[in-house]
């Protein structure tokens, strides 16, 4: 059963408060908007969306006090000729979704209108277009999602915008920032991926200052290239703009969640003086064309080792008949060993069936060493490729961009070149990173 036909089954509609039993747990929540037909969507009371997966064991029951699904007050747009145009692409999470308690209703916020209802000193700023490419949690993203968003960047581009902020959930805003990053090679604006810790129904809410701050930051820089424009720190005084391929979510809850990882932030932009500080030089301009290689190869995978972990799991990949495969070791990149070196010879068994095999650290910051211990040394000769200080998600992403889009020998052989500022030659660590 659909979304929408069981929204019909128990006679419901977007915006009913109601109370619903899963696999165990309970919800009491909204129903929300959603693309996804097989999820029923709920806005929480605590202000964060669930989406649960309809199934023959799921139980709802209608509650009292419903909110009817409003599309929010309508602002008439004044387009303002002398200021730049932004467009920005929404693909749902927190930042596109409140409860509007003026008008007691459940709304997605999606149009240019919603938008400025919800923040009017955007429109200072620039003059804003919106198009609408999904409304997904991030978790339900897959690759294909990519391919959505970067035909919603060349319309944009076309459209003849100055800049293009992506609305986007936290949850995996990291992957889509590395794989926007390898697909889009050249831009000629600059494209920031805007997400929230807390939606714009709560008073701590961050989405607000980080879409300003992503506007702000457009309007002003040469800066051509994938970014990512959250919090800096827990207090509203500046927002960074991360680099594409280096920024990981490394927090649940915090507004300051982002961080750059081995790397620092391109900028920062003050919210009060809206003064834009470069922390990085050689960062990718604007260039004249928008130059896009949007294929994905869907069949690479993530193996995370740990003690106890299964030798089956690796053969996995063989037997799926995956084409590429990127193991998160240990410290310097060490993968287990076994006894009589199955698990190496395991790698060495992928690696001759053709499929291109990648190691990086669950260490997070640092970089991977294959030639310290004699373990390293021995899985380095089956001709697994170590992807230096480059983050495993972000490998996984790069990984996928080149079998789709090149030779294996040439996939291979870029895996542990840097193409996009995705590995950095000394890695940066910030001692009070976390407050
Ligand atoms: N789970 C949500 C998502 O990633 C959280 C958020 O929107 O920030 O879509």
């Amino acid at each position: 059963m659909n979304l929408k036909e069981f929204l019909k089954k128990h006679n419901l509609e977007e915006g009913q408060l109601v109370k619903v039993k899963s696999k165990g747990r309970e919800f009491i929540g909204n129903i929300i908007p959603n693309s996804n037909e097989n999820t029923l969507a709920l806005k929480l009371g605590s202000g964060y969306n669930v989406g649960i997966t309809i199934d023959e064991k799921i139980s709802i029951e209608k509650l009292e006090g419903s909110k009817k699904v409003s599309k929010g007050k309508s602002t008439k747009i004044e387009k303002t000729p002398a200021l730049p145009k932004i467009t920005i692409l929404h693909t749902g999470g927190t930042i596109a979704s409140r409860v509007d308690y003026k008008t007691g209703g459940v709304i997605a916020s999606f149009t240019a209108e919603d938008l400025i209802a919800m923040i009017p000193e955007i429109t200072k700023i620039a003059n804003i277009d919106s198009q609408f490419v999904s409304n997904i949690m991030s978790e339900d993203m897959n690759l294909g999602h990519y391919g959505l968003m970067l035909k919603g960047i060349k319309k944009a581009v076309e459209s003849g915008t100055d800049g293009i902020i992506i609305g986007h959930g936290t949850d995996t805003l990291g992957y889509s920032a590395a794989a926007l990053s390898f697909a889009v090679e050249k831009s000629p604006v600059p494209i920031i991926i805007v997400g929230a810790q807390r939606s714009s129904d709560r008073g701590s809410s961050d989405a607000g200052m980080n879409l300003i701050c992503a506007a702000e930051f457009i309007t002003k820089t040469d800066f051509g290239g994938i970014g990512v424009c959250l919090h800096t720190s827990s207090a509203d005084s500046s927002c960074s703009i991360l680099p594409g391929p280096k920024t990981r979510k490394m927090h649940t809850t915090r507004r300051d969640a982002f961080k750059a990882i081995n790397d620092t932030p391109i900028a920062t932009i003050d919210y009060k003086t809206k003064e834009i500080k470069y922390l990085q030089k050689n960062y990718s301009k604007k260039e004249p064309e928008l130059i896009i290689k949007n294929k994905f190869d869907e069949k690479v995978g993530i193996l995370k080792t740990y003690p106890g972990i299964n030798l089956k799991q690796l053969i996995f990949f063989k037997k799926e008949k995956y084409s590429g495969l990127i193991i998160e070791g240990t410290g310097l990149g060490h993968t287990p060993i076994f006894e009589n070196d199955a698990f190496v010879k395991g790698i060495k068994e992928l690696i001759d069936s053709g499929i291109v095999v990648g190691i990086t650290s669950q260490c997070i910051f640092g970089r991977v060493n294959p030639s310290v211990y004699t373990n390293l040394r021995k899985v380095s000769a089956t001709g697994a490729i170590y992807c230096e200080d480059m983050i495993a998600e972000t490998a996984y992403i790069k990984l996928s961009w080149l079998l789709g889009n090149y030779s294996t020998e040439k996939a291979k052989k870029m895996l542990s070149e840097n193409l996009r500022g995705e590995i950095t030659k000394i890695s940066k660590y910030e001692e009070n990173f976390v407050e």
